[in-house]
């Protein structure tokens, strides 16, 4: 199979070079790429209904029989307008419109039956549909693939390409996954399956042939996860067997919550006595206060003798951790380092001397701790924040730097309960779960551009009353179609009457000095006005921020706008968020909606999951393990948990390494692992 599999596209009939190079533009070179790429949606042609019910349901079909044609009618502008006569099953009365479409007029013939779909509406005591799609009722298939079209290839094309690339093929499809796993969760071979993804003989054969896939690209994930260091918990020696919260509790401002005790108890109790490294998820919602937690359990290491990292994904966030962190442990008799990637090369070759030689006893940093040149003398507790931000390569390297140190991962984009499981199968999970004192709900409004104006005063009113406000935009420059820019958007601050003294842009484009001034300046308070694009997104705290405006908010997901929510509603005044955005599709006005009700991450997170569909929470932030391709919804959590078990159940008993039976699925993963080092990370030792 390999080898046809691996053949040039240009070989396929119906490509020429022009098509290939389109096709290459898409990244599908070969016919088994060709073969993998599955549509986007489908075109469904089963269960025609009644024309009422058509109304309602977009996307349904009628069945219908051609009862009159008329006589084609000039118009003013030149367009030539068909009209058609038919009856639906249940006797209503349909009129069938075209304009200039001579050939499909022609096509329908008076006497005979047809299936119809398109933009069906109800005039008086008769039926409408301009254009329809139409189908004969013999046709064999009812569900049509639509693939993601490119300039110059169409989705039609691609179906017949892909219908060659199968039939020669067909018969040499070599199933990737042994027999007693199809057996034992009831797969179809890879043969039906690729059939039925592009031309699914029903929908039954289709959601067959989804599970299989769905199945497949998912155990293989599963077992790249695992095959990462540091995903399981491991026999360690280190221990951390004093616990020093108490003290810590006592250099705060404020008093830890019951929720945050409970939390800082379940790590300790990971860390001291199991004789097993602590492999945590801490899932908390944004302003929960999981840097607290972070800090205790930092503290506590320290004190029994072991270095502790905190581990944040921007340089920004590493230096508010480190701020915050030198707050809390001012009276301690503690070291605190701060190591980033824009520090002068003589201060982090200070740095890196402490860190190795002990000196320092809790780390700060970012990425720039995976370097090569940074050594522990003794690392006993790695804390990652905002994980989602990192690929699991990443938290696999700095756990290679340790000799099997704790690990506690925090979240700040809650995961759906129901994935959480799945996507961290071997982590234990615990839950921030409860709202700080003193938060207030943070109010939330989604506006559309023309209210644009009104806002403005009422952000000027909020300045006036002592109030601090980000704005965020989604694109930095301008031209990209009806986004606003920054400098477009600055400019029109001005001139709506916003002083530039009040006024600073952050953006990822500046450089880490200039973002660190503009922020420290909003900190201070100096500035009243951040605009900026998402790279606040990640952590920032600035309790008397009482204000986030949210621009072109059809570009982020739940998740995101939760988050950038988040910046605000820190301190004790009372907050807003507003969504300013013109969309009326059906997607952004879901995610609206939920924003404006509801501020439970965890609550936002479900809704979020049944707009997505779980695929998109896999994969695409995890560098190094294989993406998933199909577009998923709700309802595929089943197979995905289904294959999560086979994958399970593989590793355990031995036989990915052993059984011939798997050697594809080997091969499969060791593609994989050369794709790690394409992406530049180091191969992590496979630990099956
Ligand atoms: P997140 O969970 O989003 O990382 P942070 O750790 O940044 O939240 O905490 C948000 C803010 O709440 C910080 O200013 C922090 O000092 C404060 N905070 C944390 N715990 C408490 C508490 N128990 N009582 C009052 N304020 C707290
Ligand atoms: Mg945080």
């Amino acid at each position: 199979m390999a080898s046809l599999f691996e053949t040039d596209i240009k070989n396929l009939k119906g490509v020429g070079n022009k098509t290939a190079l389109l096709f290459e533009n898409m990244n599908i070179k070969t016919i088994g790429d060709l073969i993998k790429f599955y549509p986007r949606s489908y075109d469904e042609w089963s269960e025609p209904v009644n024309p009422e019910e058509a109304c309602i349901k977009k996307g349904s079909c009628i069945k219908i029989k051609i009862t009159r044609k008329y006589l084609p009618i000039k118009l003013k502008e030149g367009k030539v307008l068909y009209k058609l006569l038919a009856l639906s099953e249940d006797l209503k009365v349909i009129d069938i419109i075209f304009f200039n479409s001579k050939y499909l007029a022609d096509k329908l013939k008076v006497g005979k039956k047809y299936l119809i779909k398109g933009n069906l509406s109800k005039r008086l005591d008769k039926y409408e549909i301009v254009a329809p799609k139409i189908k004969e009722p013999e046709d064999s298939l009812n569900i049509y693939p639509i693939y993601s079209p490119t300039r110059g290839i169409t989705s039609g094309k691609i179906a017949l390409l892909v219908k060659n690339a199968l039939s020669l093929v067909r018969d040499s499809i070599y199933d990737s996954l042994p027999s007693e796993i199809l057996n034992n969760y009831q797969l179809c071979s890879l043969a039906c399956a690729y059939e039925n993804i592009h031309f699914p003989k029903d929908k039954t054969f289709l959601k067959l042939a989804r599970n299989r896939i769905i199945f497949e690209e998912f155990f293989l994930y599963h077992l790249s996860v695992k095959s990462i260091k540091g995903s399981a918990r491991e026999k360690t020696n280190i221990n951390i067997s004093k616990d020093f919260s108490e003290e810590f509790y006592s250099f705060l401002p404020f008093k830890v919550t019951p929720a945050q005790r409970r939390v800082i108890r379940e790590c300790m109790e990971d860390m001291s006595l199991s004789g097993l490294s602590m492999n945590r998820l801490l899932q908390g919602d944004v302003g929960s206060g999981k840097t607290v937690i972070a800090s205790a359990l930092a503290y506590s290491t320290a004190k029994n003798g072991y270095q502790a990292v905190l581990m944040a994904p921007t340089e920004l966030l590493a230096r508010q951790h480190y701020e915050t962190l030198c707050g809390f442990l001012s009276c301690s008799d503690l070291n605190l380092e701060l190591i980033h990637g824009s520090m002068k090369n003589r201060e982090k070759k200070k740095a890196q001397e402490n860190i190795a030689e002990g000196k320092s006893n809790i780390i700060v940093g970012t990425h720039a701790l995976f370097s090569e040149k940074t050594l522990f003398k003794n690392l006993g507790l790695i804390v990652t924040d905002e994980q989602h931000r990192f690929g699991v390569k990443q938290r696999g390297k700095l756990v290679n730097k340790g000799n099997h140190p704790h690990v506690l991962v925090m979240s700040a984009t809650p995961i759906p309960r129901s994935l959480a499981l799945i996507m961290y199968g071997d982590l234990d999970v615990s839950i921030l779960d409860q709202v700080l004192p003193g938060r207030q709900k943070i109010e939330t409004h989604h506006i559309p551009t023309s209210k644009r104006l009104r806002m403005f005063s009422f952000l000027k009113e909020l300045i006036n009353s002592g109030g601090q406000i980000y704005i965020v935009c989604a694109s930095i420059e301008e031209g990209q179609g009806n986004i606003l820019d920054i400098e477009a958007y600055r400019k029109m601050l001005l001139s709506e009457g916003f002083s530039a003294n009040l006024l600073e842009v952050l953006h990822g484009k500046m450089s880490p000095l200039e973002k660190q001034r503009a922020m420290q300046s909003f900190i201070e308070g100096s500035i009243k006005i951040l605009l900026s694009t998402t790279v606040i997104e990640v952590g920032i705290d600035v309790p008397n921020a009482n204000a986030i405006v949210i621009e072109n908010a059809e570009r982020f997901g739940i998740s995101q706008l939760h988050q950038l929510r988040g910046r605000v509603g820190r301190g004790n005044k009372k907050s807003y968020c507003i969504l300013v955005s013109d969309s009326c599709s059906k997607d952004s006005v879901r995610r609206f909606s939920a924003m404006v009700n509801s501020t439970d991450g965890f609550f936002l997170s479900e809704e979020d999951l049944k707009i997505r569909g779980p695929g998109d929470f896999f994969g695409s932030n995890q560098h190094g393990v294989p993406n998933i391709s199909i577009p998923t919804t709700y309802e595929d959590i089943s197979i995905i948990y289904k294959a999560q078990c086979s994958a399970n159940e593989v590793i355990k008993s031995g036989k990915l390494m052993s059984d011939l039976k798997f050697k594809s699925v080997r091969d499969k993963l060791d593609s994989l692992k050369f794709s790690d080092a394409a992406l530049g990370f180091e191969t992590n030792k496979v630990v099956f």
